[in-house]
């Protein structure tokens, strides 16, 4: 048996990080590592980082500055606190990481991490160990299954990756570069995942990739299966009631796909398809290979699919070479779709990417004004989306304790949080809601005496 230490993981960034925190700390259990919630008691300590927008990047620095500290007073205490960095950070900067930050005892990128064991090793005996390699063999393979009782404090969601890197190559965008070229996880895989979920008590699970409606993994044929295909047998699996999954490129929406919005009754009625922008001048200089009338020809031919679908989207203000009138044709499109939510950005030069040599960048003040307005737009957008649910009475899955004592919060079809007053003993399980107030976009509820009927009520106004 291994002696017990502490480990202290750090997820920036995406839901990816997220998932490969989890399988990092799954693959260190069998060494005898036991998650902790703060560093100040760690033995372990990696930050999987995020090299998205500059600011994520720079987060690392600052919390290694902090780490350091902790570091040298674990030192002086007799013990040994080891600094990892992980992610895309780690894959984009490699060794540089250490030159910036000595204290730094290893670095491995995202594709990297089965081997973590023996990283670890090697940082034992005094190796500064950077791994960024794009092995041949797949990590999935090399990976320990997650414990029932880790899973089960994990909760009734979770995520599974199902596809990883990106071959589109947006001029803005390190993916391609930091998680490298498109793959797919086969089918088999990721069905005993979801079913080792399941049978962990988890309801809805979130498949997820940086592209992963261009997931093609082998099937049980031995030839590549679509993402709805895929979904389709996952709705099979006893006891997962709802399925989602993100973040999807509008030029893989396929027919098949759609058709599921329709077809698939745990297939949620809510879809993350980031657009960017409004602009087609704009869209074509960030590589998006779609144009304003294609997204909105899928937007449209997704909600003959499926009526109700809440949407949601990513937009960066300020790429270069942005105007005030293609800037206008984003906010009008936020208007013409109707979104339930979206993330917006401030664009972020990054180094080696082609967006970041083109000439007319836009000044900080100019792109900060601009997603100001766009905040206002998507907030006006949201609001309109929330009230439509006032009075409406769907299936809320349960997920934890809410903000105040005899709350609990779920999630609605549409991905919107809920806090109603209910015994805690419902958590895990879903129950019709009355959605009775909307505070500044949270939604509150009551139990509904009667079954939710199918969800089929927020109709979309556009
Ligand atoms: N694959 C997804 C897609 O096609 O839209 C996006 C994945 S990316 C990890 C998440 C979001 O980060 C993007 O949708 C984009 O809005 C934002 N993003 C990516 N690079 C950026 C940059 N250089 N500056 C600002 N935002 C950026
Ligand atoms: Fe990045 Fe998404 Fe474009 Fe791929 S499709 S390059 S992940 S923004």
């Amino acid at each position: 048996m291994n002696e017990t230490r502490k480990l202290f993981v750090k997820s920036f960034g995406c839901q990816m990080n997220v998932y490969d925190s989890q399988r990092m700390a799954d693959n260190l259990a069998p060494e005898g590592y036991v998650e902790t919630a703060t560093a100040d008691d760690a033995d372990l300590v990696i930050l999987n980082t995020c090299h998205i927008r500059e600011k994520a990047a720079e987060k690392v620095y600052s919390e290694l500055g902090r780490i350091r500290v902790m570091k040298e007073a674990a030192a002086v205490e007799g013990r040994r606190l080891v600094i990892a960095v992980a992610g895309c950070v780690a894959q984009a900067e490699g060794g540089e990481i250490m030159r910036r930050a000595p204290a730094v005892d290893l670095v491995f990128g995202p594709q990297s991490y089965h081997r973590l064991p023996d990283l670890l090793a090697r940082a034992e005996r005094g190796e500064k160990p950077v791994d960024t390699e794009f092995p041949a063999d797949d990590k999935f393979n090399h990976l320990a299954a997650p414990s029932r009782a880790a899973l089960r404090r994990r909760g009734v969601t979770g995520f599974v990756t199902v596809q990883e890197g990106c071959d589109k190559f947006c001029s803005f965008c390190v993916v391609p570069y930091t998680r490298g070229a498109e793959s797919s996880r086969p089918v088999r895989q990721v069905l005993a995942e979801i079913e080792r979920l399941a049978d962990a008590g988890v309801r809805e699970v979130t498949l997820i990739g940086q592209n992963v409606n261009a997931y093609h993994g082998e099937g049980f044929d031995g030839r590549p299966w679509s993402l709805a295909r895929l979904l389709a047998h996952a709705a099979r699996i006893s006891g997962i009631e709802r399925l989602r999954y993100t973040t999807s490129h509008p030029g893989d929406m396929t027919d098949d796909l759609i058709a599921a919005h329709r077809d698939l009754g745990a297939l949620m009625p809510q879809l993350h398809l980031p657009v960017q922008s409004g602009s087609d001048r704009v869209l074509a200089a960030m590589n998006r290979r779609h144009h304003r009338a294609d997204y909105i020809d899928v937007v449209a031919r997704l909600r003959h699919a499926r009526p109700d679908l809440a949407l949601s989207s990513d937009f960066i203000v300020g790429f270069p070479g942005e105007t005030e009138a293609d800037f206008a044709a984003t906010l009008d499109l936020v208007g013409e779709i109707g979104y339930a939510s979206a993330f917006s950005f401030n664009y972020s030069a990054r180094p080696g990417t082609p967006g970041a040599e083109l000439p007319d960048q836009i000044e900080d003040k100019v792109k900060s004004e601009r997603l100001q307005r766009l905040q206002r737009e998507i907030d006006r957008s949201q609001a309109a989306f929330n009230r439509r649910s006032l009075g409406e009475t769907f299936d809320v899955l349960f997920e934890r304790p809410g903000r105040h004592d005899g709350q609990i919060v779920g999630r609605s079809p549409y991905l919107q949080p809920l806090q109603v007053n209910a015994p805690q003993s419902l958590i895990g399980e879903i129950a019709a809601v009355t959605v009775t107030e909307i505070s500044s976009n949270s939604l509150f509820g009551v139990l509904a005496p009667a079954p939710a009927r199918q969800p089929a009520l927020l109709g979309a106004e556009a």
